[in-house]
């Protein structure tokens, strides 16, 4: 499987290495910062210091309004723009071919404030959309690993089911 994409990716990189890089998108995880405070540059920060990453590990990140931002603002960090995979499982094909989401907030002590459940919901159906991710591979990190993250009060049936329903109300327009 990994190995096709290889090849598929080889043959693409002739007419240009961004169009492969578009085509490989085919999860999207779902994290929480476990903390109620932030922005995507205090977390690019917290990552380089502490763990000695490149840069922040995710490619979307969902503000809760502290840190200068406001509620549901959405930021896009260098992975993202880079196209690169990210480090934020431990499940290597789902960093390679995943794009990460984090928001910011602890959904382990409290729910998913309306503007940051808005703005996963519409980022969620749109890159499903632009990179024809199946449904069953929408996931919350605990969904692939055995960690907390995104919090017990992210209900990711709940965010499949909305997504489901948009896009059928979507079609019926
Ligand atoms: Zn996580």
């Amino acid at each position: 499987m990994a190995a096709a994409v290889l090849i598929a990716g080889a043959l693409l990189y002739e007419g240009g290495r961004y169009l492969w890089r578009e085509k490989r998108w085919n999860w999207i995880v779902v994290h929480h910062t476990a903390s109620d405070f932030g922005n995507l540059a205090y977390f690019r920060d917290l990552h380089q210091r502490e763990k000695g990453w490149p840069d922040i590990a995710y490619h979307f990140l969902i503000n809760n309004g502290t840190a200068g931002t406001a509620a549901g603002q959405v930021e896009e960090s260098n992975l993202w723009h880079d196209r690169d995979g990210g480090y934020s499982t431990k499940v290597h094909e789902v960093n390679q071919f995943g794009i990460a989401i984090v928001l910011v907030g602890n959904f382990e002590k409290h729910s998913v404030p309306d503007q940051q459940m808005e703005a996963l919901l519409h980022l969620i159906l749109r890159l499903k959309r632009e990179h024809g991710i199946p449904l069953d591979h929408i996931v919350g990190h605990r969904e692939l690993w055995a960690t907390a993250c995104p919090g017990k009060h992210l209900n990711m049936s709940e965010v499949r089911a909305k997504i489901a329903e948009m896009e059928k109300n979507d079609a019926h327009r």
